[in-house]
């Protein structure tokens, strides 16, 4: 098992030497966080966002669902031994966790282990969403979010309009594809949205970039209809800033808080104080 030595992630190479299962302090999750990374041999995405932090590497590891097992206990029984709370259990790693074929089964063994262990603790995945677009994906991240597993699943909406998702998640998948399914989910099951902003190849969001994200997270705001409190819909929205190191840099690049801040205080203009709006610089 990885060593205990949880810190603030300065960059993701631990995870790139193999780990599938590793504490950190998260910004975003203010606390102790254990991710699970089902793809320790290399990475698998459908996005190929500039400021991905995931650099080259390859391993001969291969995902196994008993040592996720055993290793997330042994991460939660020393966390507990060493009396620090832990916040969530957290679904990221490199690539995108539902293109897994393990995702099913290791989410509900993260599910079960969490209720025996730390129930307090929340089930995290971070998705781009595109797994959305598999009826199958779709059901069962509905069902994990609705169901006893509480599932909580961070969104990411990086764009508006199809020029800024292309420059900024470089995808094969068609953006109106990807915003459909986003559109038939949101209003479904409980999301938190996550918004990167940064600079793509020295060029800011350009202004009909940044009205175009405010009408698209205002409508999905609007569409859940019940706000934060684990109905469906829209429970939070994240927007946060580049602050770790991607191989592809300076492609990306970190913006001022006050860009992610007037960001911010758009989409609270649009649709008021209902929904928590986070900004991580
Ligand atoms: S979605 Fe995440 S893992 Fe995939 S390329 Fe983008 S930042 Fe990297």
């Amino acid at each position: 098992m990885k060593e205990f030595s949880p810190g603030p992630v300065e960059n993701h190479r631990g995870r790139e030497a193999g780990a599938v299962v590793y504490p950190v302090y998260s910004r975003r999750s203010k606390g102790l966080s254990v991710g699970i990374n089902l793809f320790p041999d290399r990475k698998v995405c459908s996005f190929d966002c500039p400021y991905c932090e995931v650099f080259p590497f390859q391993t001969d590891l291969r995902f196994s669902l008993p040592v996720m097992e055993e290793a997330l206990r042994g991460i939660l029984a020393e966390a507990a031994e060493r009396g620090i709370p832990l916040r969530d259990i957290c679904f990221s790693g490199n690539g995108e966790p539902s293109l897994s074929p393990d995702f099913r089964e290791a989410l509900e063994a993260a599910g079960r282990i969490r209720e025996r262990f730390v129930p307090e603790a929340a089930l995290v995945i971070i998705t781009n969403g595109t797994g959305l677009l598999n009826d199958k994906t779709f059901a069962l991240m509905k069902e994990a979010a609705l169901g006893a597993m509480k599932l909580d699943i961070w969104l990411k909406l990086d764009a508006g309009s199809p020029a800024w998702y292309e420059a900024i998640d470089r995808s094969a998948i068609p953006f109106d594809a990807l915003i459909g399914s986003i559109r038939k989910f949101v209003p479904l099951a409980p999301v938190t949205l996550q918004t990167m902003i940064c600079a793509v190849q020295g060029r800011e969001p350009p202004a009909e970039e940044e009205a175009a994200w405010v009408r698209l997270a205002a409508e999905l705001a609007g569409s859940g209809g019940s706000g934060p409190g684990r109905g469906p819909g829209v429970q939070a929205v994240q927007i946060y800033g580049k602050a770790r190191p991607a191989p592809e840099d300076p492609l990306a690049e970190a913006l001022p808080q006050a860009v992610l801040e007037k960001r911010a205080a758009a989409l609270r203009a649009a649709i008021g104080t209902s929904i928590p709006i986070e900004v991580f610089p």
